[in-house]
């Protein structure tokens, strides 16, 4: 071994044995797509999650395009999302030709404000442009607060995506995030740096047949083969399947979804190897004045992501000076996230800087720090010690 500075990343895949075992095997069997695998990795991952239909996809990103084309989500309608996500939990509404919007978050859990939620609801009412669809994110693998989000959508007739890519594997109020109780669709990533990985990939569950026909459907080309959906033909001609609505070719892939069997038999070593870090993160770093996660009682999140804040009234140090300061140490933190309407894209949609300040201030002042399954204790002590380090 060179005795160079070992390189760490915010976030990382762990393949075993096990899983090129599957792979290559079922790169030797006869189906390498719309196979027998994809269907039992829906069933696997549904049944894990505690939902009734699992809809696997080539990625998060398509599995909500479908969701909201499965929610009938169109032109004229809003979507409403919490700006502390990926550019794909907003993207997807204008896939659709609807409007997209932002409620700011939680300046604790960093997730959508409930408070803030309602308040846009009964404005938005007042001004009838309520929306059809919220997409509540997980953000960092804790739950947004489902029950309470739900009891609006029924006050206010909005349907409910869960933007679950960082939660597989997490829970709320004792059951897993994805059960689907307090949403209709909730939506997981299977990227390399999400829970578990498929390496491009992602699930719609849902515990509505209808949802779950729909889902399918949009994900390949609009067509299906079951009777009940298609019109009736001449009986002399063969109808195997028929194109009934616009789809997309949304598919996973047979050999993703036998990798994604196989990462999901070690699912919860993989949340608690996550969980246990952040223990030792929090146990660590509780007295350097840094801000760490908090965690809301009725929760237990699988730490897609450890964001620390740094505290700008009791630090003489800004984000920038700390994330500079990792990196030297070959520490490759990341930032969660830009608020979305603040990319160029959305800026030209008519958003503006202090849109949402609770997300701008999280923004400024928060740093992924490496959180993964195989990283070791040694490494560990290693950010926790530069992380202390840099705030002299
Ligand atoms: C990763 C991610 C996505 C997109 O996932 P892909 O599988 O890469 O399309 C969407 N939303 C959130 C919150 C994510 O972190």
């Amino acid at each position: 071994m060179s005795n160079k500075i070992k390189n760490l990343f915010y976030s990382k895949q762990s393949i075993s044995n096990e899983d090129i075992e599957k792979v290559v095997e079922t790169l030797n069997s006869t189906f390498l797509t719309q196979g027998p695998m994809v269907p039992e990795f829906e069933k696997k991952f549904a049944d894990y999650s505690g939902a009734k239909y699992g809809v696997a996809t080539n990625s998060a990103t398509s599995a909500l395009h479908v969701a909201c084309m499965a929610l009938d989500l169109g032109k004229g309608d809003w979507l409403w999302t919490s700006p502390n996500s990926f550019v794909a939990s907003a993207n997807c509404g204008i896939y659709c030709g609807a409007n997209v919007d932002f409620v700011d978050i939680d300046p604790k859990t960093y997730n959508i404000s409930v408070n803030a939620l309602e308040e846009k609801l009964k404005k938005a009412e007042t001004e009838g442009r309520l929306p059809k669809i919220v997409i509540p994110v997980h953000y960092a693998g804790q739950s947004s607060e489902m029950e309470k989000i739900f009891a609006l959508s029924i006050k206010y007739g909005f349907k409910i995506i869960e933007d679950a890519s960082h939660a597989a594997g997490a829970e709320y109020k004792e059951k897993k995030v994805g059960c689907c109780e307090y949403s209709h669709i909730a939506v997981f990533s299977f990227h390399p740096i999400k829970i578990i990985t498929t390496i491009e990939g992602g699930m719609a569950l849902t515990n509505d047949e209808n949802l779950a026909e729909r889902l399918k459907r949009h994900k390949s080309h609009g067509i299906t083969s079951d009777n009940r959906f298609m019109e009736p033909r001449k009986n002399d001609e063969i109808w195997n399947y028929q194109q009934i609505t616009l789809g997309y070719n949304y598919r996973m892939t047979d050999v993703q979804a036998a990798l994604g069997i196989s990462q999901l038999n070690r699912i919860d070593s993989f949340v608690s190897s996550r969980r246990n870090i952040a223990k030792f993160y929090d146990e660590s770093l509780s007295s350097t004045g840094y801000i760490l996660p908090f965690q809301n009682g009725n929760t237990k999140s699988s730490y897609h992501l450890y964001p620390i804040r740094v505290n700008i009234e009791k630090c003489k140090k800004k984000q920038k000076d700390i994330y500079d300061y990792l990196e030297e140490a070959n520490i490759f933190a990341n930032l969660h996230y830009i608020p979305i309407y603040r990319q160029p894209f959305f800026e030209k949609l008519g958003f503006k800087e202090g849109y949402c300040p609770e997300s701008e201030a999280f923004h400024r002042e928060t740093i992924s720090i490496p959180v993964y399954p195989d990283l070791k204790r040694e490494d560990q002590e290693r950010v926790i010690s530069v992380l202390t380090e840099a705030l002299i």
